[in-house]
C-alpha cells in the first residue's frame, strides 16, 4: 500500500519573516493531518538552514528544489546534492518545468542529476510534464513516458522505487487550470504501466503524485483516484491553511 505525500514546492517565494510565519501555521496546525500522509516542504536553497531548524523535531519533511549533480567544483551559482545531504533535505526535485523551460535542462541532464540524488541517498521526485501545444496534439504520454525513460536509460528500473513521479502538466502549473482527476489519472495509469512492463514490483510501490493548480477544493478528487498518490503543490502551499487543507485531504 503506498503511502500518501504531499510536498509543497514554494519556488523562489518568501523572506526570512515569511518562512517563519508559514512554518509557525503548518506547525500549528499539522496535527490535523492523518499520519498516514508525508508532508514536506521544499523552500529556496537559501532557507534551507534556517527551515531545517524550524522543523526538527516535526513530522514535516524537507525537500529541495533542485540541485547540481557533481558533488563539488567550478560551477558558480550552484549546490550539490552532497551539500543538501549536510542540511537534512530527505526529497530533492528533478526536471520541474520551471527548470526545463527557464534554464534548458534536457532529459539527459535530468537524469544525470536524478542519479547524483539517489547515489547520495536522498529521494529524487521527478516531474514530468506536457505543454498545452502537446497535450493539443495528443502528444501527452509520448512525451511523458519519454521524460521517464531518459532516467530509466540511465538509473534503470530499480531506482524508480526509491523515487517518487510526479506529473504536472505544463499548463496546468500556477494558471489556475487543472487537469480533471480522470484526466490525470490516465496519465497516472499509463507512467505505471510503462514502469509495470519493466519491474511491476517497483510500479506497485513508486507513488506518482499530481501537481499543477491544487487546491483544498479539488485535492479530494484527484488524490481519489486508483494512481494519484498525493500532489506536489506550488501556489496553495505558501498559505498555511490552504495547505493543511490540501493535506487533509489526501487521506
Ligand atoms: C508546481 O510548480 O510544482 C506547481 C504544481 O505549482 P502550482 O500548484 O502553483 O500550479
Amino acid at each position: 500500500m503506498r503511502r500518501k505525500l504531499v510536498l509543497g514546492n514554494w519556488k523562489m517565494h518568501g523572506s526570512k519573516a515569511q518562512v517563519r510565519q508559514l512554518l509557525a501555521g503548518l506547525a500549528a496546525r499539522i496535527g490535523e493531518v492523518s499520519s498516514a500522509v508525508d508532508v514536506g516542504v521544499c523552500p529556496t536553497h537559501l532557507h534551507i538552514p534556517l527551515v531545517a531548524d524550524l522543523l526538527a523535531g516535526s513530522r514535516i519533511g524537507l525537500g529541495a528544489q533542485d540541485a547540481y549533480a557533481d558533488p563539488s567544483g567550478a560551477v558558480t551559482g550552484a549546490v550539490s546534492v552532497s551539500m543538501l545531504v549536510e542540511f537534512g533535505v530527505s526529497w530533492v526535485l528533478v526536471g520541474h518545468s520551471e527548470r526545463r523551460q527557464l534554464f534548458g535542462e534536457t532529459d539527459q541532464q535530468v537524469a544525470t542529476k536524478f542519479a547524483a540524488v539517489l547515489e547520495q541517498g536522498l529521494v529524487p521526485v521527478l516531474c514530468v510534464g506536457e505543454t498545452l501545444q502537446q497535450r493539443q496534439e495528443g502528444d501527452t504520454e509520448t512525451v511523458v513516458l519519454a521524460q521517464l525513460q531518459a532516467v530509466i536509460n540511465k538509473a534503470g528500473i530499480e531506482a524508480l522505487g526509491n523515487s517518487v513521479l510526479a506529473y504536472e502538466p505544463v499548463w496546468a502549473i500556477g494558471t489556475g487550470e487543472t487537469a480533471s482527476p480522470a484526466e490525470a489519472q490516465i496519465v497516472h495509469q499509463a507512467l505505471r504501466a510503462h514502469m509495470a512492463a519493466m519491474n511491476a514490483q517497483v510500479a506497485a510501490d513508486t507513488r506518482i503524485i499530481y501537481g499543477g493548480s491544487v487546491k483544498g477544493a479539488n485535492a479530494q478528487q484527484l488524490f481519489e483516484q486508483a494512481d494519484i498518490d498525493g500532489g506536489l503543490i506550488g501556489g496553495a502551499s505558501l498559505e498555511a491553511e490552504e495547505f493543511i487543507s490540501i493535506c487533509k485531504n489526501a487521506d
